[in-house]
């Protein structure tokens, strides 16, 4: 397993794959470790998990540089996802006790009855390397918390981080088997998961991943949260403040160099602020620099790998080859190299593909609309359903066209941004469940009806 700056195309570091004996030991550690970790009270549960966020926070330099080496990340950024994880462990750190707590139900007579909120056991984490750490963190804060243990298959591209992200819980304290990287390749998951100890999954990742890792789980009826792709629209109406509009839409497609599943990617203008939204849009996209991972004054690195600058660029020339114009051009990637200029298209027909494939990457698809049906209709033409944003002065008719439209969520004048406090999903083919806030830590749990009848 390579460990590769894909600026540079130099191998940083090699692992070898964890062996099936290791595998196996793995999940055995985590299930025993799970016996005993799901009766430990909440108050050393958080004690440990704020102390994962001391040490995000007093190294987060050092696992900034691992995010940005091995994807390609702009440092500054990489340092903001660091940052995020330490918050979304002192959120849960500080709520879960709260979101578990047993609630009483309401009955009729003088019956009597209430949840009660259980661990499930070990959890199998397959995750994307995009946000590495946030998407990582993201699923294991609330889960300690729960008293779940975690194994983590992190992408094969980020060993690095898959590591240091084990190495986080075990120096904050958490007990060895709590939460355990695994390196290994996608074709050891379908056994990890059809372990009896294992007991449900969570994926962070592509479509055809998240097919694969349901049919797997659905063969043995264990449960899981997939979070996929997405195609996000971002609706501009002609109410709406168009260049604060158009510079939002920017950096929203611009996040992580695009390579984000809640960035915006269909750009859907009402024709009267059209013109208006395009001039800034490019303006703003065109003046970005591009440099290393760690150049102060670059606004954009490269892709996280050549094959994923070489399949967007496909999907572009595909598109214009059939008609789409060009806006804003970008440029072939050299072979066997990450690096990818922004492109802007429009007049996207219903036949290409930028208009219903996602475009992870830097290239934005732009769409002249009459009206609000004509808003509403495109957004919904996808096979994808995860944020949406909508541009309006009108709250009245935010509110009323944000449940009209087909997504997991919708942002009114600003952009689609992960917190802990927000619940996050998809519906379509984005995935199912949600992470994060009180819904996130009560997917992998056991809901538990307890009826007291006096004897
Ligand atoms: P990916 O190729 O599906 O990889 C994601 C993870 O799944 C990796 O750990 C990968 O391992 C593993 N995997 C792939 N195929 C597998 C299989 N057949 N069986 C078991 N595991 C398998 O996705 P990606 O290219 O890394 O990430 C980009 C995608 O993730 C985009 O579609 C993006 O929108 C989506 N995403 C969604 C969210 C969300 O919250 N909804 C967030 C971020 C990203 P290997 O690396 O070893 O192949």
């Amino acid at each position: 397993m390579k460990s590769i700056n894909p600026y540079t195309g130099k191998t940083l570091k090699i692992y070898n794959p964890h062996s099936d004996h290791q595998i196996k030991e793995t999940v055995e550690r985590a299930q025993d470790t799970f016996l005993m970790w799901k009766k430990i009270g909440f108050e050393e549960k958080a004690h440990f998990l704020n102390k994962a966020a001391d040490i995000l926070e007093s190294k987060k330099e050092h696992y900034a540089k691992l995010i940005s080496l091995e994807m390609g990340k702009m440092l500054k950024e990489s340092v903001a996802e660091i940052e995020k994880c330490a918050w979304v462990c002192r959120y849960y750190a500080e709520k879960a006790e709260g979101f578990l707590a047993d609630s009483p139900l309401d009955l009729p007579d003088d019956k009597k009855a209430k949840l009660k909120y259980n661990p499930l056991g070990v959890i199998l984490a397959v995750m994307p390397w995009n946000f590495p750490f946030w998407q990582v963190f993201r699923f294991a804060a609330p889960n300690l918390m729960v008293g779940n243990t975690g194994i983590l298959k992190h992408a094969s591209n980020v060993p690095q981080c898959a590591l240091a992200i084990e190495e986080i819980f075990e120096e904050a304290g958490f007990p060895k088997g709590c939460f355990q990287t695994l390196l290994i390749s996608s074709d050891k998951v379908k056994s990890i998961l059809q372990h009896p100890s294992v007991k449900a999954a969570t994926l962070t990742g592509s479509e055809k991943a998240g097919e694969i890792i349901a049919s797997h789980a659905g063969e043995v009826l264990k449960k899981t949260v997939l979070e996929l792709g997405g195609s996000d629209p971002f609706i501009v109406l002609a109410d709406a403040d168009v260049e604060k509009a158009a510079k939002t839409a920017a950096k929203s497609r611009m996040i992580n160099f695009g390579q984000s599943c809640i960035a915006a990617k269909r750009f859907i203008i009402h024709k009267k602020v059209y013109d208006k939204f395009v001039e800034v849009f490019k303006k703003e996209i065109e003046g970005l620099k591009q440099g290393d991972q760690f150049d102060e004054n670059a606004d954009y690195c490269c892709m996280a790998r050549p094959d994923l600058a070489e399949e967007l660029f496909a999907q572009v020339n595909k598109s214009i080859a059939m008609g789409a114009k060009v806006i804003l051009e970008g440029s072939r990637p050299e072979e066997g190299k990450a690096l990818f200029k922004p492109y802007i298209i429009s007049d996207i027909t219903p036949d290409m593909p930028a208009y219903h494939q996602e475009m992870f990457g830097p290239v934005a698809t732009i769409f002249k609309i009459n009206s609000e049906e004509e808003a509403i209709k495109i957004a919904n033409d996808s096979p994808y359903g995860l944020g949406s944003s909508l541009w309006t002065s009108d709250m009245d008719k935010a509110d009323e066209l944000a449940g009209q439209i087909e997504s997991g969520a919708v942002f009114i004048n600003e952009l689609v941004a992960s917190s802990p406090y927000l619940p996050f999903g998809g519906i379509k083919r984005s995935g199912y469940g949600r992470e994060l806030a009180e819904l996130g830590i009560k997917e992998f749990v056991n809901i538990k009806t307890v009826s007291f009848t006096q004897s």
